[in-house]
């Protein structure tokens, strides 16, 4: 079991909280693996702006899982940036609030992009990778779609 510090902080994080923390902030911690090996994940990592934070707020309207408001939520990049030429278009995050977050990277499941909709993969009991779709929990969309 591998163990992430943060600079300045003495005490270990799991790798799951680091990689979430990376994922919403960008920040790199310093990755050990369980012989004190820095694991080699200092990797460029792309930020999303404030600005498409609340483009993302607006679209989502809060928590793409549980409906938290946006204030709840972190922004989530769903396309992990070593298969992808990391783009950091709204497009490719989504507003997930930090338990859902941490959820989504503790258990690996990913968010999948189907058109103008989000998908939360993951898998059955029995190993088969199942989707269920994740609408938006926006009033403002709501009403643009409906009118
Ligand atoms: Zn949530
Ligand atoms: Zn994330």
């Amino acid at each position: 079991m591998g163990a992430a510090f943060f600079e300045g902080q003495s005490e270990a994080v799991s790798i799951d909280t680091a990689e979430r923390f990376i994922c919403s902030t960008g920040a790199i911690p310093i990755l050990f693996d369980g012989d004190g090996k820095a694991l080699n994940l200092g990797r460029e990592q792309r930020l999303f702006t404030e600005k498409q934070r609340t483009a993302m707020a607006a679209r989502d309207g809060g928590c793409l899982m549980c409906g938290r408001p946006p204030a709840w939520c972190e922004a989530h990049h769903i396309d992990h940036w070593d298969e992808h030429d990391g783009r950091t278009d709204i497009d490719s995050g989504v507003l997930l609030c930090r338990f859902c977050h941490l959820s989504i990277h503790n258990n690996r499941w990913r968010i999948r992009r189907d058109g103008g909709d989000y998908l939360l993969e993951k898998p059955d009991r029995d190993g088969t990778l199942r989707h269920t779709r994740l609408p938006s929990r926006s009033p403002a969309l709501e009403r643009l779609l409906a009118g």
